[in-house]
């Protein structure tokens, strides 16, 4: 009975561990944007890619109240092309195209536009951690920490990770070890595209750096990091993060139309933004910035008490969105 017992145990520790993998796609073609509601089941998803794979076709799918996505077979659904202007006014009423709008709304400003904060009557925050292009090895005391901290408390311990194309490429084993621990149980990892050169320049004004850069392909920055993700193993989620937060009015409304929410920060630790409730905390994990990664230990530990009594959490970034614009 007992060997009855861990065999069924082992099975079922199996099982999760597969469905926590996310499968790699590693010949995609034809990849490109298509919107779409999809329905399967008396569900209606949204569809913002579809692709080709080893003959068959897939597509990309937005729960636009909760903010999850997935990918799945394209013959599974019942679907209904229609432009992204439609698609907006089609979902109008979910916290998707509400999250979209306050987007486009906030998008005068130069840098930090998009979402900045999430749920303000909470006490925690969501942590986003950037993967910009490094020659440094990923900075793991952030995964290791948080698991230590959160481990009897929050499992697995949500986290926002931004990642650029060359991050992937230059860090395969870095990519593996994360994989592994959000294979494990012990982190669960939204992916945000990061864009995929990530280019920077030292002397260049803000309207002409980053994603601003004269002769920046957007279309490959968006739709190649995608690609990469997937390629990688990688879930792509609704969420795009700008280099540097840099960006103006046009580039926002290029990133909404991809069907993507951009998202800030209103708690850059190593500039010394100072964290509230609620807010969204940024902090890298390429290596480039110790000072916030330090920063945000020692906030972790402050909050230990806190913590071991559930009163300060981390928050999945999609939960925080969504709950921010349900009902509203
Ligand atoms: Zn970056």
């Amino acid at each position: 009975m007992k060997q009855i017992f861990t065999y069924l145990l082992v099975v079922f520790l199996l099982l999760t561990a597969i469905v926590r993998a996310q499968v790699s796609y590693t010949k995609i073609t034809h990849y490109q944007t298509y919107y779409a509601s999809a329905t399967r089941n008396n569900t209606d998803w949204f569809a913002i890619r579809k692709f080709e794979n080893e003959g068959k076709i897939y597509i990309l799918l937005v729960d636009p109240d909760e903010l999850e996505t997935k990918v799945d077979e394209a013959a599974l659904y019942t679907l209904n092309p229609m432009p992204m202007a439609q698609a907006r006014l089609y979902y109008q009423k979910s916290s998707y195209e509400k999250a979209l709008r306050k987007a486009e709304d906030q998008s005068k400003s130069m840098q930090n536009a998009g979402i900045q904060s999430g749920m303000p009557s909470e006490t925690g925050i969501t942590l986003t951690a950037d993967l910009c292009p490094s020659g440094r090895p990923l900075d793991r005391r952030i995964f290791t920490d948080i698991f230590e901290q959160f481990k009897k408390i929050e499992q697995p311990v949500p986290i926002a990770l931004s990642i650029t194309g060359i991050w992937m490429r230059q860090h395969p084993q870095d990519l593996e070890w994360l994989k592994e621990m959000n294979t494990k149980g012990e982190i669960y990892i939204t992916w945000v595209n990061h864009s995929y050169n990530h280019r920077v320049s030292k002397t260049l004004p803000l309207k002409e750096n980053f994603l601003l850069e004269p002769g920046t392909d957007i279309n490959f920055e968006v739709l190649g990091t995608e690609q990469a993700m997937l390629k990688n193993g990688l879930l792509p989620s609704v969420f795009f993060r700008f280099p540097g937060l840099v960006s103006d009015k046009q580039l926002i409304y290029k990133i909404t139309d991809f069907g993507l929410i951009p998202i800030g920060s209103d708690a850059w630790l190593a500039k010394g933004q100072q964290p509230q409730a609620g807010s969204i905390v940024l902090i890298h994990g390429n290596g480039n910035e110790p000072v916030g990664v330090n920063d945000f230990i020692s906030l972790l530990k402050s909050k230990t008490k806190s913590i071991a009594k559930k009163q300060w959490l981390l928050y999945d970034l999609r939960e925080s969105v969504e709950t921010t614009f349900e009902g509203k």
